[in-house]
């Protein structure tokens, strides 16, 4: 059993929080794990006004890039190190199993180092001028940072956030979902170890814990923070943009989505079978990115369907802990209870259940925050079912006439996060995925990820970008610089 943290990391210093106590749980058996106390609004203010000072210290603002680059790696290597401790600790407070959490852990060393990377090789531009001086355009860092997280994938999606923004230059003040602080907390171990061994200012990150009503609320408010990276539900994205709007800072949100996953008549159909549903029952269909509306051609419609559900009902539902278990619990009993009231919903929409929809029964499941994989179909599009984001383990199928019928179908929605193609036809691969409104698309494959490669929502699953170079230039200032190379003075010298 992992160590599970208590104290959270103000300003430097871990200490108790003096907000209110939130038992954090094992989803698989419904025990408590440990009681973090949260941080308060005074405790944000406090980290906010340590992170400016520490940003603002020599050894860290006169640090060259590749100085910084070093740190990112350090923070690798020992995250690295740490992976099976790490992945222990997730899979007990998030339910996922260990091999997602040990690959989510190893994902973040990859991020620390991939941006290392890019901010060792970043350049500045020395632009054509138009008259007497050289223009040169640089970036500086931006300020305090903050960065909110859900409780899906937090280690990863940390990383996403920390690396860049300490890479710029900048402090952070990272807040993870209150039901999910451990992991979040490690790794805040691990930057201020790796911070501190470098003779640098472990205040350049706090790791704030607690509700988004209090600690979140408070760290989007505060004066000096500038800068929100934002990752969770559409709705509290819109109100942190709002937010943002008024205090005029930049905020990226990376929000939800109700992905599409296309089966057309030409696909390899193992792959296909298999693509589907890892792309929407790994994780327990908790991800942002869930493949979870599968549109099929009618000509096989029933077939694939048919063969799908009869694989979906072999999964193996248990345990993150158990190597054999494919789809682990819901994060907390009452997500579970959500997941379980929209598929009521779906059924009192007409819905016809083709296999789950219900809890599992047994010793084995009797305490976690367990349910059954599932899929619905029978639902048109515009159904509440079709539209709203479930965030777990339920896919509901449709068919399709043809590509045009297609296309409508899967841009009828107010995401636009992923989608999935399954086909033989490289050129209809290419055509649909032009045609569809979507920031990512896999084409025979699903759920891949490349810190390399530019991660981003269209429409209402979110605005700007995490990921890829410009990542560290998404929390950096530009400024140009025009510097006079001639001996005449400008007209008013006299
Ligand atoms: P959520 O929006 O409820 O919470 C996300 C974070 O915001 C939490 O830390 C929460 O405490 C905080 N928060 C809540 N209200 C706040 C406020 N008013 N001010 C500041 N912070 C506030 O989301 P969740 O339920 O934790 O996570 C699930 C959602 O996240 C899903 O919609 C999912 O699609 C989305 N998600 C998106 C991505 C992506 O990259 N696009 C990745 C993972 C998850």
């Amino acid at each position: 059993m992992p160590q599970f943290p208590t104290d959270i990391l103000i300003a430097g210093q871990w200490r108790r929080g003096s907000g209110e106590p939130v038992d954090t749980i094992d989803p698989a058996t419904g025990r408590v794990l440990a009681t973090v106390h949260s941080a308060t609004a005074e405790e944000v203010a406090e980290a906010a006004e340590a992170g400016a000072r520490a940003m603002a210290e020599p050894a860290w603002r006169n640090l060259l890039p590749h100085e910084r680059a070093r740190v990112l790696h350090r923070i690798a290597a020992l995250t690295e190190e740490a992976a099976d401790e790490l992945s222990a600790l997730q899979t007990a407070d998030t339910g996922k199993t260990l091999a997602e959490t040990r690959a989510l852990a190893l994902s973040a060393a990859g991020t620390f180092r991939y941006i290392a990377a890019a901010l060792e090789t970043a350049e500045d531009a020395l632009t054509p001028p138009r008259g007497a001086y050289l223009t040169m355009s640089v970036h500086e860092p931006i300020g305090v940072v903050g960065a909110i997280n859900p409780w899906n994938s937090p280690i990863a999606s940390d990383a996403q956030k920390i690396a860049p923004a300490l890479a710029a230059g900048n402090a952070v003040l990272l807040k993870p979902a209150a039901w999910t602080p451990l992991v979040s907390l490690a790794l805040g171990r691990l930057t201020t170890r790796a911070l501190d061994e470098f003779g640098l200012p472990t205040a350049l990150l706090s790791v704030l814990p607690g509700s988004g009503r209090v600690v979140g609320d408070a760290l989007v408010r505060h004066p000096l923070v500038a800068r929100v990276g934002f990752t969770g539900g559409t709705s509290t994205g819109r109100s942190i943009a709002a937010v943002a709007a008024q205090k005029l800072v930049p905020a990226s949100l990376e929000l939800g989505g109700k992905s599409p996953t296309i089966v057309r008549a030409d696909a390899d159909v193992e792959q296909a079978l298999a693509g589907v549903m890892f792309g929407v029952f790994s994780s327990s269909g908790q991800s942002c990115i869930a493949g979870s509306r599968l549109f099929v051609d009618r000509g096989i419609y029933d077939s694939f369907v048919g063969e799908l559900v009869a694989r979906v009902r072999k999964l193996r539902v248990g345990p993150g802990t158990d190597p054999a278990t494919q789809v682990g619990p819901l994060v907390h009993h009452d997500h579970r209870d959500s997941v379980a009231a929209y598929v009521d919903l779906a059924r009192s929409e007409g819905a016809r259940v083709l296999c789950g929809g219900t809890a599992p029964e047994g010793e084995l499941h009797r305490d976690g925050a367990y349910y059954l994989p599932t899929v619905l179909d029978g639902l048109p599009n515009s159904s509440r079912t079709c539209q709203e984001e479930i965030f777990g383990p339920v896919l509901v199928a449709l068919p399709f006439d043809d590509e045009d019928d297609l296309v409508r179908q899967a841009n009828d929605s107010v995401y636009g996060l992923a989608c999935g193609i399954w086909t033989r036809d490289a050129r209809a691969a290419w055509r649909l995925a032009r045609r569809i409104d979507a920031g990512t698309v896999w084409i025979n494959t699903y759920k891949q990820f490349s810190a390399a490669t530019p991660f981003s929502g269209w429409k209402e699953s979110g605005l700007g970008t995490e990921k890829g170079r410009d990542a560290i230039r998404a929390y950096q200032r530009q400024k140009s610089l025009y510097w006079g190379t001639s001996d005449a003075p400008l007209p008013w010298a006299h």
